[in-house]
């Protein structure tokens, strides 16, 4: 059998043939001088500093960026100090001003005595990996922003109400502020798609949303499509005349805007029905029985004849 080691070690050129001809760049510091001993000379075609560049331990800080230098640094002479291999991943200087993300892999190595006498280690290019890396983020905040967010109007989902009007209601309970809601459902919507057909429909619905995310202007007061043809304000720190005003403006602007719906039993024009309740939360309040009873302020609203507001 062919002993390959013993056939390489004295034949240090076919190391360095080897070593230089990798993507991975290898190099070699000083401990005790804090020099570089060796860089290879693939660096010159990563970052475009030649290889003659590569002085002092300094040179490898200063080609970095500013927000990974000082952590990398620390990190990697403490884990050196410490004997210990690690890696980091930074963004190294090219020549030309950009950045490009390496990851550096250290072995340390020891005297007879273990005291360290130098480093040595490979730098990989791993900008293509990063870049991956950052499209997978901005993917998945992309998603999580799409799953809260109703897929027709563009407002926001059930399932974001759900998660926010919890957290107002402890925000409420908590401050001891009125917070308030309003339920809204389109009046014979049925008949609206039966007249002018679910596409239209689906229009028709856009356009509410669009009207009412523009009825309700505070920073913290949120629309929802909360089922069907029905959405939900939510109002926080707003107590009942505020909220029963903004329902008020909410039914005059479809009212306003004079959407055609000639099935409609009550109007010749599209119409909505609304309920409204507000609560200050004490400590043996419950969200639920909150929400069912505005839920049954809508409803009344529908029994007394609908384009109009029950709010207690
Ligand atoms: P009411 O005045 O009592 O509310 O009568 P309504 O016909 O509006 O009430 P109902 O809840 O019985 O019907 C709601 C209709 O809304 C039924 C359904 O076809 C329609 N709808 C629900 N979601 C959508 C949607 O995404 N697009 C369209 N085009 N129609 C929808
Ligand atoms: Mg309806
Ligand atoms: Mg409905």
């Amino acid at each position: 059998m062919v002993d390959i080691q013993n056939k390489l070690e004295p034949d240090s050129a076919v190391y360095k043939t080897l070593l230089e001809s990798t993507k991975a760049i290898p190099w070699k510091i000083d401990w005790g001088t804090m020099q570089f001993a060796y860089i290879g000379p693939q660096i010159e075609a990563l970052l475009g500093w030649t290889p003659a560049s590569w002085v002092t331990v300094g040179d490898w800080a200063s080609r970095m960026h500013p927000e990974d230098r000082e952590w990398v640094v620390n990190f990697c002479v403490a884990q050196s100090q410490a004997g210990v291999d690690h890696e980091a991943d930074y963004r190294a200087l090219t020549h030309d001003g950009r950045y490009v993300w390496i990851r550096d892999v250290v072995h340390v190595v020891r005297n007879a005595d273990g005291t360290v006498n130098s480093l040595i280690g490979f730098m990989f290019d791993i900008s293509e990996r990063k870049r991956t890396e950052h499209q997978l983020i901005t993917l998945q905040k992309e998603l999580e922003e799409l799953s809260f967010r109703d897929g027709l109007t563009g407002v926001a989902n059930r399932r974001r109400f759900d998660a926010l009007m919890e957290l107002e209601w402890s925000n409420a309970r908590r401050n001891r502020q009125p917070l308030s809601l309003i339920m809204l459902d389109i009046d014979y919507f049925k008949q609206y798609n039966d007249c002018y057909g679910h596409l239209e429909g689906d229009i028709c619905l856009k356009r509410v949303a669009r009207m009412l995310t523009s009825a309700a202007t505070r920073a913290r007061d949120l629309l929802a499509r909360f089922g069907g043809e029905e959405f939900v304000l939510v109002l926080p720190e707003t107590d009942e005349a505020a909220a029963r005003m903004l329902a008020e403006r909410c039914r005059e602007l479809i009212l306003g805007e004079q959407i055609p719906h000639e099935r409609s039993s009550i109007s010749p024009v599209l119409t909505i029905s609304l309920g409204v309740g507000t609560v200050i939360p004490g400590h043996d309040d419950e969200l639920l029985p909150f929400i069912d009873t505005v839920d049954k302020r809508l409803y009344e609203a529908k029994q007394r004849g609908r384009n109009c507001i029950v709010a207690r």
